[in-house]
């Protein structure tokens, strides 16, 4: 089969290579630069491997690297669109249907992703009332805008109100800042206040329903945010 019939026909590429198309497809995006080292980090696998995989990639059809820049091809876009989705639904399916904790469904959710059919995607988007988010706040492919406005954690101001409304695709991966995000309320539509902000030690304090809890920097930066002012602004 050549290239250009794979979008089409719905043949899909392996659980690895879907893996490697989420992750290629969220710094895209996000307007990062694709470089074998970030992908990596990313998917937990060694650079040479990468490598290897990025090449294989090429020569099926799902990325172009020219001069090293790595964009992914039109049936990469597509191919990636369908499991991020698939991904997605199948969170929210764990989340309503099974009321699986939401520090691991994320991690549930990537088991299950790869062998759900076109059809039984289909059946979740309507079962589930075509959702625009995933239950993290990540925007479902074609509903990218929705996250534009948001500001990151840590662009806010202390002593402002905000509603949290992501927690990044990059920080889903860590299953132990999930826990504590989940123990400690921050997961989104919860309202906070950022009490203090203390830069010499990369730390912030947010306080939600009249509980502390701290944050890294590093972390805070994976957090999307509405500040209260503007929504009240913009009602
Ligand atoms: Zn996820
Ligand atoms: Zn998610």
């Amino acid at each position: 089969m050549s290239n250009s019939q794979k979008s089409t026909t719905g043949s899909r590429p392996s659980p690895t290579i879907e893996d490697y198309l989420a992750a290629l497809y969220v710094m895209q995006r996000d307007g990062e630069n694709i470089v074998a080292a970030r992908v990596a980090e990313s998917l937990e696998v060694s650079a040479p491997t990468v490598t290897i995989t990025l090449k294989r990639m090429e020569r099926d059809g799902w990325l172009s690297a020219e001069s090293k820049n790595i964009t992914l091809t039109e049936a990469g876009i597509q191919a990636a669109q369908s499991v991020i989705r698939r991904h997605m639904l199948t969170e929210w399916m764990l989340a309503r249907m099974l009321n699986v904790p939401w520090s691991r469904i994320h991690a549930e959710a990537h088991q299950i992703e790869h062998t759900i059919s076109d059809e039984i995607e289909a059946q979740m988007r309507a079962q589930l009332s075509d959702p625009q988010l995933c239950p993290h706040g990540n925007p479902l492919p074609g509903y990218e805008s929705l996250s534009a406005e948001w500001s990151s954690l840590t662009d806010v101001q202390a002593g402002e109100h905000i509603i949290i409304r992501r927690i990044h695709e990059t920080a889903e991966d860590n299953a132990q800042l999930l826990q504590y995000l989940e123990d400690n309320g921050i997961i989104p539509g919860a309202e906070a206040i950022v009490s203090e902000i203390l830069p010499f030690n990369q730390t912030l304090t947010l306080e939600i329903k009249g509980k502390k809890s701290i944050l890294g920097f590093s972390a805070a930066r994976y957090i999307g945010v509405d500040i209260l002012e503007n929504i009240k602004k913009t009602e």
